[in-house]
Formats: structure tokens, C-alpha cells, sequence
């Protein structure tokens, strides 16, 4: 049903108004508006720089419904509905592949975690599973077993490229009806009374009811114009690839070493991508590769992956996490600021896993409609009122079994 465009295309005049503004270009913004104009809502989205520009620009994004508490499950497995029609809806071939997804955990407690998370994401539809060690060596031969205690499985995650994903929803937003403008950076949010009554951009005005902040990690900034908190802070994050590999790897889950964050999948044919948050990484808008990292990749390597250790690692790329006090992310619309001010940002590297179900979501929020997966939790009011702590149901955190800030570990 879509067409790609040129993006000279996107870089026309802007309108003198529209019913909504979406803020930021990136898998959030663009599902948002892709979800808005289905729905028959009048969207303008504006883009500082060009589509796809920010995090959701990473080369290949994991997808998954593995997670420690109900809302995340939920968000997590609706998206992964969502990813497998999206050549249907809105139209677009994403590269989505779906080996699975292998949490190997290195303790005791670990297991004992991961087995409740199992449990619960077993009873909201979800099939993943406990694993042995002859299991895990059949579903990823490079994995030293024996290191781990255990290991939780879900063959239906997988990966696909984002910027197919920015590009499929925009242009279905396009094919619906909404105007895409990139280089617009919005500077200010005007309000009169009880009415958002306008954006301003570095192009000039535009009118409008409705403002939706889906700007990343540059959240803050833009949120503060509306007169909004939303603490979202940047953190460098980076992946390296091989090269092709003169022995091509067999297809291997998205492999994810529970200790130490170090992760690695297939990439392109005969090569792979491995990536490691370094824990010493600073707030900041730095998205410089720095091979420099190399060193504590390769130890983590080492100890997951022996026969990887000296695997050449030949190019990188480096995004930001997007990051809240809590490690979830901020979905709602804000009250105690004038007007309708809605935002989906902060999702603290889940950003693109969750993007097409928060699309969904925000869609009806914005429609006064019950949202299909529950996104009562996420409300940023949880840090006005609650302290650093979701409130959602169940655990307080974002990845299967482990709790506190060290969560997010993709
Ligand atoms: C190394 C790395 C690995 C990751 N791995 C995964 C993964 O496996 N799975 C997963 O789900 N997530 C992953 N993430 C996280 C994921 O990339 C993000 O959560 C997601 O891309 C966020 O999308 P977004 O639309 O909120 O933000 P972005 O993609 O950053 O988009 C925000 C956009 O807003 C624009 N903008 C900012 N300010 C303004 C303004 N004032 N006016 C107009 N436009 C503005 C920016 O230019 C930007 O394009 C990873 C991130 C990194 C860095």
C-alpha cells in the first residue's frame, strides 16, 4: 500500500494548521502518526533533522515479549502482533526475522527470577520457556552452557530494521492523509488559556489543538516548553559488527548474556552484531562510535562466547538510550499544563519493540477510547506523586526477572 518518497518531498511548506502535532521522526512518532491518521485525525509530524535520524536510526532493532511485569508483556506482545502484519498494515517490508530470543542467566536467583516471569508471561499468551544446557547449545552452538544456571527462551522475538519500520508507518500516515516535514525543529508550544493553541518551529507557526512529544532523548527540552516535567536523560549506547565470517554462522536467537549485558544475533548474511552497555557511560548527547569500548566487549565475549573472543569487529554504530529514572517509559497525556498535551518517550531502549502497540495506544488515548493494552501505568505522574517507582502492576521493572536501575539491558 506505501510508496517510499524522496525525502525532498518532506521539506515543502508547512501547513498553518493541523488538528494534531506529533514532536520527533523517530519508530514513536512515526507510529503515533501512522495510528492518528488511520483513525481520521488530521496529523502534521515535525522532524529536526531527517527520518529515522535518532535511536530509532540503529541498523537492527530486537524485538520481544520477554519481560518482569504484566504492562511491558503486554506492550511487548501486541507490537510483536503488530510487526508480523506489517507488510499488510500500513505496508512495508521490515526484515522482520524471528529466531528467538535467549536470556542466559548466570546465578541461582537468576533462574528462580526468570522462572515467575515465565510464569506470568505464559498466562498472558506468551510461549517462552525454561532451558537446559543441551538446549541452549543446540539453539546457539558458541554459548559456553555450561557457565550459565539456566536460560529463558522465546522463539516468536526476533529482530527487524527500524528505519524500515520509521519509513513503513510514515509513509501509511502519508496514504492516510498527514503531512511529514523533516528539518523543522519545533521550539516552542504556545498556550491561551486552557488551549494549546500552536507550535513554533525554526520555520514559523503552525496552529493546532494537540501536541504529541515523541522526541527521544531530546524529550526534556521539548516537553519543557509545554510547561511539562518528563525526565528523560541521554546515554551513549553502541553495537559493532563482524565482517562476513569465513565460517558463516549458523542462525542463532538474539543471545543475551544476563550478567553482563553482553548480547549478539545474526546481521547481514555471514555476519554478526554484538553489542555491551558499558555501565561507565556518562549523561550526555554524545553519538560518537568509540571503538575504545572494544576491550570490555571482548572480556564479556570471552566469558560467554570463547570461540568468539578474537572474532574481528570491524565497524559500530552508536545511538542513545533514552533514559527515565525508572527505566519505563512515559506514555500518557499530561494534566496540570494547559491544553492537550500527549507524549510516548523515554522508553529507555525498548523504544522500537514497543512502538507499534504505543502508536495503537496513543491513538485512543487521544480519542478519549480505553487503549487495547493497558498504558495506565506509564503515566509520567508516577514520578509527581510516587517517587522513581512504576506503579504498574507487578514488578517495577523492564527486563525478565531482574530488578533495579540495571534493568535494560538492550
Ligand atoms: C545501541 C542501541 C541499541 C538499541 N537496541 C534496541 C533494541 O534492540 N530494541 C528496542 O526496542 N530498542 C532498542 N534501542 C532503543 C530504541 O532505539 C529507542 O528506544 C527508540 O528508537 C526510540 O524511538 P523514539 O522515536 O522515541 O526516538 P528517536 O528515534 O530518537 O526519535 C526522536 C526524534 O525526535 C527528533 N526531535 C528531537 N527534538 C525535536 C524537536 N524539538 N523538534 C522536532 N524533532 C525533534 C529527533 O531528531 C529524533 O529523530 C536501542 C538503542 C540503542 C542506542
Amino acid at each position: 500500500m506505501t510508496s517510499a518518497r524522496h525525502p525532498a518531498d518532506r521539506r515543502g511548506p508547512l501547513p498553518a494548521r493541523a488538528e494534531v502535532v506529533v514532536v520527533g521522526g523517530g519508530a514513536l512518532g512515526a507510529s503515533v502518526a501512522f495510528h492518528l491518521a488511520e483513525d481520521g485525525v488530521d496529523v502534521l509530524l515535525l522532524e529536526a533533522d531527517e527520518l529515522a535520524s535518532g535511536s530509532s536510526g540503529k541498523p537492527i532493532g530486537g524485538v520481544r515479549a520477554q519481560f518482569s511485569d504484566p504492562a511491558n508483556v503486554d506492550l511487548g506482545n501486541r507490537s510483536l502482533e503488530l510487526y508480523e502484519d506489517f507488510a499488510n498494515r500500513p505496508g512495508a517490508d521490515i526484515g522482520l526475522q524471528q529466531p528467538g530470543y535467549l536470556f542466559l542467566l548466570p546465578g541461582a536467583d537468576d533462574v528462580a527470577l526468570f522462572e515467575e516471569s515465565v510464569a506470568m508471561q505464559n498466562e498472558r499468551g506468551v510461549a517462552s520457556r525454561m532451558l537446559g544446557h543441551d538446549a541452549v547449545r543446540r539453539l546457539n552452538p558458541y554459548v559456553d552452557a555450561d557457565r550459565y544456571a539456566g536460560a529463558a527462551y522465546a522463539a516468536r522475538d526476533g529482530f527487524a530494521h527500524p528505519k524500515a519500520v520509521v519509513e513503513g508507518y510514515a509513509a501509511g500516515a502519508e496514504w492516510h492523509g498527514a503531512t511529514i516535514r523533516t528539518h523543522v525543529t519545533v521550539t516552542d508550544v504556545e498556550a491561551r488559556g486552557d488551549d494549546v493553541v500552536a507550535v513554533w518551529t525554526n520555520h514559523g507557526r503552525v496552529r493546532t489543538d494537540a501536541v504529541v512529544l515523541c522526541a527521544g532523548a531530546w524529550t526534556r527540552d521539548v516537553a519543557a516548553k509545554a510547561g511539562l516535567d518528563l525526565p528523560v536523560d541521554p546515554y551513549r549506547r553502541q553495537i559493532g559488527f563482524t565482517p562476513r565470517l569465513e565460517t558463516a554462522p549458523p542462525r542463532i536467537p538474539f543471545t543475551i548474556d544476563y550478567g553482563s549485558t553482553f548480547y549478539f544475533h545474526n546481521a547481514e548474511p555471514g555476519c554478526l552484531l554484538l553489542g555491551i552497555a558499558d555501565p561507565a557511560t556518562p549523561v550526555a548527547f554524545e553519538r560518537t562510535y568509540d571503538p575504545g569500548w572494544l576491550p570490555l566487549l571482548r572480556g564479556a565475549i570471552g566469558a560467554c562466547a570463547p570461540e568468539l573472543v578474537d572474532v574481528p569487529v570491524t565497524r559500530g554504530w552508536a545511538g542513545l538510550y533514552e533514559m527515565t529514572p525508572d527505566h519505563n517509559a512515559l506514555i500518557g497525556e499530561a494534566t496540570g499544563v494547559p491544553g492537550r498535551v500527549l507524549y510516548a518517550a523515554g522508553f529507555s531502549g525498548h523504544g522500537f519493540l514497543q512502538a507499534p502497540a504505543v502508536g495503537e495506544a496513543v491513538r485512543d488515548l487521544y480519542a478519549g477510547r480505553t487503549p487495547r493494552t493497558d498504558v495506565s501505568g506509564f503515566s509520567a505522574d508516577r514520578f509527581a506523586t510516587a517517587g522513581p517507582t512504576l506503579p504498574i502492576t507487578g514488578q517495577t521493572t523492564t527486563s525478565p526477572g531482574r530488578r533495579g536501575p540495571e534493568a535494560n539491558i538492550i
